[in-house]
C-alpha cells in the first residue's frame, strides 16, 4: 500500500513524511523538493519553475507528472511509496489516479488538518536546516540545527505574498481534491494542531483501523 500526505502548507507533512518513511521503510516522493531541485538548473525550464515557485503558484501539470513518472520508474521493486504534495489540483488528481491504476498501485490518503491562522503563523516563522532539511517552526532566534549543527535558513518562497498565494491556491485547488478522496473513503483525517509525536500517534492509530 502507498500513502499520500495531504495538508495545508505548514501542516507538518514534511516532518511526518520523514517519520513515516523511516517507520515503514518507504520511498518518499516530495514534490516540492523535487521541483525546487529542478528550479536550480540553469535551463529555460529550470528558470521557469523557479519563477513559478517564487510567487507561490503551481507548476504546470505536465512537468509535475513527468517528474513523478520518472521517479516511479526508479523505485526499488516491492517498496511502497509515500507521496507528499501531490495531487494538488483536480486535473493532477485525475492524472495521478490514472498513473496509479496503470502501475497497479493502491494508496491511502493521510490528511493533516490545520487552520489557516495556524498555517500563516507557522510559515512566517519557519526555518529549515540547509543540510539535513529538519524544519523548525516559531524559532525566530534559533540559527543552528539541533540535529546536525548546520545553519538554519528561511525558504526563499516563505515571503508574505507567496504564503498568501499558496494558501489561496490550496483552498481553491487542493481542498476539492481532498474532499473527493474523503467522499471515496480513501482518506484518514488527522488533527495537525498537536505536538509532532501526537500527530504521528494519531496517524498510526487511524491507519491501523483503516
Ligand atoms: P511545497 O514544498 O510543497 O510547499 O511546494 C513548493 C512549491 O512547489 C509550491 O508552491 C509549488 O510552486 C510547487 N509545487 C509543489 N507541489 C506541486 C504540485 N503537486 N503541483 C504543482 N506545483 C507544485
Amino acid at each position: 500500500m502507498d500513502y499520500v500526505l495531504f495538508g495545508m502548507q505548514g501542516s507538518g507533512k514534511g516532518t511526518q513524511g520523514l517519520i513515516l518513511k523511516k517507520k515503514f521503510n518507504l520511498e518518499l516522493f516530495e514534490t516540492g523538493a523535487v521541483l525546487r531541485q529542478l528550479a536550480e538548473e540553469k535551463s529555460p525550464l529550470g528558470k521557469k519553475i523557479k519563477s513559478i515557485i517564487q510567487i507561490g503558484n503551481l507548476v504546470p501539470n505536465e512537468v509535475v507528472m513527468e517528474t513523478i513518472e520518472n521517479f516511479m520508474k526508479h523505485i526499488t521493486q516491492g517498496k511502497n511509496v509515500l507521496f507528499d504534495g501531490i495531487p494538488r489540483k483536480k486535473d493532477q488528481a485525475e492524472s495521478f489516479n490514472t498513473l496509479m491504476k496503470r502501475l497497479q498501485r493502491n494508496f491511502k490518503g493521510i490528511y493533516i488538518e490545520i487552520s489557516e491562522n495556524e498555517a500563516m503563523k507557522r510559515l512566517s516563522s519557519r526555518k529549515m536546516c540547509k543540510v539535513c532539511k529538519t524544519v523548525y517552526m516559531g524559532s525566530f532566534e534559533q540559527n543552528q540545527c539541533e540535529k546536525c549543527g548546520n545553519e538554519l535558513i528561511k525558504r526563499s518562497d516563505d515571503t508574505p505574498e507567496s504564503i498568501k498565494m499558496r494558501i489561496e491556491n490550496y483552498k481553491k485547488e487542493t481542498l476539492p481534491v481532498i474532499e473527493n478522496y474523503r467522499h471515496e473513503e480513501k482518506l484518514i483525517t488527522i488533527n495537525g494542531e498537536q505536538s509532532v509525536d501526537k500527530v504521528t500517534e494519531e496517524i498510526l492509530n487511524k491507519l491501523e483501523n483503516f
